[in-house]
Formats: C-alpha cells, structure tokens, sequence
C-alpha cells in the first residue's frame, strides 16, 4: 500500500480536486439509477469534515475532447445535492485566472463541467494538467473504475499535488490487495463467460498467483476441447486450443489446480426451459452436431463447491453457463450462494467483480454477503490481469 488516505492529509481550508465516476444512466434528463452518486458520497462528506472544499472532477459519456451538449454533468446535479444533502455549484468553464464566482465558492461543494470536453483530458496534455492541478491545493481519487486510464484527472494531477485514495478508491484497493497480493491461501478464482479470448491475460495472471483454478463456461469448452473432446454446436474458440493448452501447462508449472466440468447440461436448443441431458464431459467427449453445453452439470457443481469450502479466498469473474436462460443457470446460483454462505460465516473473503458477473450474483441473490463486489469493469480485470492501473500507481 504505497498510497496515502484521505485521512492522511491536512484538508482544513483546502480546496480538493476529487476526481469521481458519476457516470450515470440517464432518462429523458433525469437519473435513473444514483449508485455511483451515493458510492461517492462518503468521500466527499470526509473532505467536508475534514475542512475541505470538494471540487468535482468527472466525465459523462465520451465527447471525446469537444463540447456536446447532451452529455452535460448538469444532468447529475439534483442527484447529486439530494444525495449529499448539500447544495452543488455548477461550473462550466475553466477559463480566466479564477473560474469560480463568489457564489459557487459559498456552495458546499462544486462540480466542474464533463472533463472530457478538453482535449487534454485524454490526452494527458501537460498544459491542460499544470491548469486543473492550479484549481486546487489537494488532489484526491476515488474513481477506481477509471484508474486504467491515464488521462491529466484520473493520473497526470497526482504529479502536481498532495494526493490520496477517496474512500471508495480505498476499498476497492484494499479489497483487490487482500484477494490478489497478499490473499488468506488457498486463494482460489471462478473464472467463467464466454471466450478465453477475452480473459487470456486474466487466466494467464491468475494461474500465477493462485492455489486453484475454477474454470467453467463457455471457456470451459475451449478447454475441453484442446484436450480432445468435441463438443457439437458448443460455444468453442477453436483458434484458441494452443493457447488453452499452454494456459494447462503454466498452471502445472506453477502449481495451481485447474478444476474443468467433468459434466454439464447438454441441450439442442439454446433457449430458456429448454430440454437436456446430463452428459460426461472428458477427452473422450463426443456430442452430436446440433449438441451444446450449456452449463455446468451435477457431478462439476459437487467438485467446484466442495472446492470453494477448501478456499479461504475467492476471486469471481464471469458465469459458469449461460445464467441468463434457466435452467442453464444451476451451476452459477450454486456456486454463487455457496460462496456467499462461507463468506457470511466468516470462512472465506470473496471478490468479484467484472461484466456479467455483478448480475450473475445478484440473481443469485449472493452480492450482498460477498466480502467485496467491484463495479468498475475494466479497471477489476486491468488489476486481475495483473497490470499496472496509472491512476493507481500516480498516488504512490
Ligand atoms: P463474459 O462476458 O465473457 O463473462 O460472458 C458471459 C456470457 O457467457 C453470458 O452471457 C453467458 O450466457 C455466456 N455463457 C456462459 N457459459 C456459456 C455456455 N456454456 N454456452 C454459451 N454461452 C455461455
């Protein structure tokens, strides 16, 4: 933890450019879901107690560098002041030696237009960062899901002032450090979805730091396959077979179990309710053309559950079959709700987060006993994939 805290710093009287994510889905100008409003909301009551004046930094949609209209944060601003309970100064414009009037100085807290109306947001542009690091004394991060970019709000700032992790900056790095750096062994991952292709750097990281590897999905299949099974209409990267295989070998190298389906359910038609058949999944596989695994069957649930109980951390990403259509979500909901029960007796730490993973667990009704559910998509695989995240780094 190279990072300071909010409470590390001296904020009395200081103005503290927080950078936050209030991205949020929007209605015919009105918000229609305030999660991330209400996440950032501890942080910037903590500046406030602390003496501080907050100054907003955010991005809404991506106007890539020029002014449109229709992705204004003045959209956020009655969300945003019914959640603090504290009145919000808008500011459009940074021009001029002192961009803020008297009066959005005697608002509680001030939000500064879309940052990505300048080109050198993205751009990490020296210049456009030396002008925001001036608008402030103290700079503060708590937008963890945009820590895998480095643009001048969410790294180039952090060279130019005293700065800290937010709150939320904080639990998130603190929840990602106890899963993956210095995890409570045997530390164990479910890793499902989809493609291989889209997870490779993610399996490849993983199978270096882990005890064991729980693979399940349509990536399951790819696995499978590379050993020898076909597996009909099944979703499968065959591109992907040599890269599967070395996944196996690295992982024998370093040590970690990799635990594959030894059966799923196995339907003709890829729709809710569908029929199927519970079929042995090996090298010896062979399904009928029009066959598809659909998810993970009775004899792989009892393995990756008795599994899990092994664990003393956990790491989620990505179904285990196709949870959107039941019954093909069998494997995934009880996964999901061992995982959640262990956690709630205190025998495991769990941290999930990634894609369809948050919507997986909550159907599972498992995201509120998860030690820690990360809702900051790339930013959580950037991290699990073990790569250096510049928003992140720029706080040491
Ligand atoms: P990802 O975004 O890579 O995490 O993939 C999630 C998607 O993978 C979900 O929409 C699932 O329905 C789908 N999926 C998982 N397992 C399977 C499977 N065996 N066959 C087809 N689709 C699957």
């Amino acid at each position: 933890m190279a990072w300071k805290k909010l409470d590390d710093l001296d904020m009395a009287g200081k103005r503290v450019l927080t950078r936050v994510d209030i991205n949020v889905p929007v209605h015919n100008g009105v918000v229609t879901d305030d999660t991330r409003i209400q996440r950032i909301t501890p942080t910037i009551n903590a500046i406030l107690a602390k003496g501080g004046k907050p100054i907003l930094l955010a991005h809404f949609g991506r106007p890539k560098g020029k002014t449109v209209l229709d992705m204004s944060l003045r959209v956020t601003l009655h969300a945003l002041e019914a959640a603090l309970g504290r009145t919000v100064a808008f500011v459009e414009t940074l021009e001029g030696a002192e961009p803020f009037t008297q009066e959005a100085l005697n608002a509680d807290v001030i939000l500064i237009e879309n940052i990505r109306y300048h080109p050198g947001e993205e751009a990490n542009d020296a210049a456009f960062v030396k002008r925001l690091a001036g608008l402030g004394d103290i700079y503060c991060n708590d937008a963890f899901s945009v820590a895998h970019r480095a643009h001048a709000s969410t790294a180039g700032i952090a060279a130019l002032l005293p700065s800290c992790a937010g709150r939320l900056m904080q639990a998130e790095l603190q929840a990602l450090e106890s899963a993956l750096s210095s995890p409570k062994r045997p530390v164990g991952a479910v890793v499902g979805g989809a493609k291989v292709s889209s997870k490779l750097d993610l399996l490849s990281n993983l199978v270096e730091k882990l005890d064991t590897l729980i693979i399940g999905g349509g990536m399951a299949n790819t696995f499978l396959m590379a050993m020898g099974a076909k597996l009909g209409a099944s979703l499968v990267e065959a591109e992907m077979l040599d890269t599967a295989r070395e996944i196996l070998i690295k992982a024998e190298t370093k040590g970690c179990r990799v635990i594959l389906p030894t059966d799923g359910l196995v339907s003709r038609a890829f729709k809710a309710g569908a029929d199927f058949e519970v079929i042995k999944l090996n090298e010896n596989t062979t399904l009928d053309a029009d066959q598809m695994v659909l998810d993970a069957g009775p004899e792989a649930i009892k393995t990756i559950t008795a599994e899990i109980s092994k664990l003393n951390t956990l790491i989620w990403n990505g179904p285990l079959g196709a949870f959107e259509i039941a019954p093909f979500d069998t494997a995934t909901m009880a996964a999901a709700k061992i995982a959640a029960a262990q956690t709630l007796a205190g025998d495991l730490i769990t941290v999930a987060g990634g894609g369809d993973t948050v919507a997986a667990l909550n159907q599972a009704g498992a995201a509120d006993d998860f030690s820690y559910i990360s809702t900051a998509g790339g930013a959580f695989l950037e991290w699990m994939e073990g790569k250096t995240l510049p928003g992140v780094a720029a706080l040491g």
